[in-house]
């Protein structure tokens, strides 16, 4: 039976660490990190998403704006805003809530944050660093699953990581990541997709799999190596067999059998969910020091 990766309980230790580093910043330098988190229109997954970042900023002392803009805004408004948020000084971390609405253009927009403001770490700025090497903001949930890994997996050096899904959010960001050579990294990395012929083949070589597709229960107990640990990305909502007429969440992984054969896994909800956002809080005290000049192991 495998270890249960509680994602929930690491993000609130990572919590606790950046309240404590807030509280310092604010002894020091008498202000705090500030996150401007942008919403436009009324998707609901993505209201609820806006609200906890929001909720989550607070409870560790970041202030946290959050602006809902109306789904007809059009293009040139939200580069405006995102303009006036770069050039405001109380501002250290600028968020665009995805997907936006179809007449606006996500790249034109990702592009329009500054890089020192972009916590999401999508700017092609901070793509490109983190493709070389060099030290950037690193995308909320690649780090998420990162930092799960190493904490499951201590001496990853040399380990063969399979990533399922090539998004420019997750999948793309964390092979990246994980090809890299220092001691969070340096793995082997495989990545499918759907040009991937007999994705099984590839999974089943995985020491660390993750998952990253948005497909319920795509990966089943013969596509997985004993002993690997399973990092379930995907949220999917689906009818609930055990209570007619309700809905619930579940991840990529066919949890309750590949739980029987690998080493650890994360569950869905409470794996990477959390650690995303716990990510984001630690992104935007980061960008609070850079804005700062602020050391950043301060
Ligand atoms: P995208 O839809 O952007 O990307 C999905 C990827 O999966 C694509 O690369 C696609 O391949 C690949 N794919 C789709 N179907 C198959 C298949 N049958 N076989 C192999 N590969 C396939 O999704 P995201 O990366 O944005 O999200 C993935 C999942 O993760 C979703 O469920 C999402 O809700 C969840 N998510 C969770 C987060 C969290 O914090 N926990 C954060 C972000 C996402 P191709 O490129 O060839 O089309």
């Amino acid at each position: 039976m495998a270890i249960i990766i509680d994602g929930k309980a690491i993000a609130s230790e990572i919590k606790e660490e950046v309240k404590q580093e807030v509280e310092k910043l604010e002894q020091k330098y008498g202000k705090k990190p500030a996150l401007a988190v942008i919403l436009v229109g009324n998707n609901p997954a993505s209201e609820v998403y806006v609200r906890n970042k929001k909720k989550n900023s607070e409870e560790v002392g970041i202030n946290s704006w959050q602006i809902l803009l109306d789904e007809h805004t059009t293009q040139q408004e939200l580069l405006t805003l995102i303009g006036q948020l770069n050039n405001d000084n109380n501002v250290n971390g600028i968020l665009v809530q995805l997907p936006l609405p179809s007449h606006i253009n996500e790249n034109e927009i990702i592009n329009a944050i500054d890089p020192v403001k972009d916590v999401d770490g999508f700017h092609p700025v901070n793509t490109g660093k983190l493709v070389i090497g060099e030290d950037c903001f690193i995308p909320c949930t690649p780090y998420g699953c990162q930092e799960l890994i190493v904490r499951t997996m201590p001496d990853i050096k040399g380990k063969h990581i399979v990533i399922v899904g090539r998004s420019n959010i997750v999948g793309k960001p964390l092979a990246n990541l994980m090809v890299q050579k220092n001691n969070r990294a340096n793995c082997i990395v495989t990545v499918c997709h759907t040009a991937t012929k007999d994705i099984g083949y590839y999974t089943r070589q995985a020491d660390i799999l993750v998952v990253a597709v948005g497909k319920a229960n795509m990966i089943t107990k013969d596509m997985v190596k004993k002993g690997a640990v399973v990092i379930d990305v995907g949220i999917n909502r689906i009818n609930d067999p055990e209570n007619p007429g309700k809905t619930k969440l579940v991840g990529d992984v066919k949890f309750d059998e590949v739980y029987e054969v690998a080493h650890a896994i994360t569950p869905v909800p409470g794996g990477v969910g959390p650690m995303t956002i716990a990510m984001l809080l630690k992104n935007t005290v980061k960008a609070f020091k850079l804005q700062n000049n602020i050391a950043i192991n301060e």
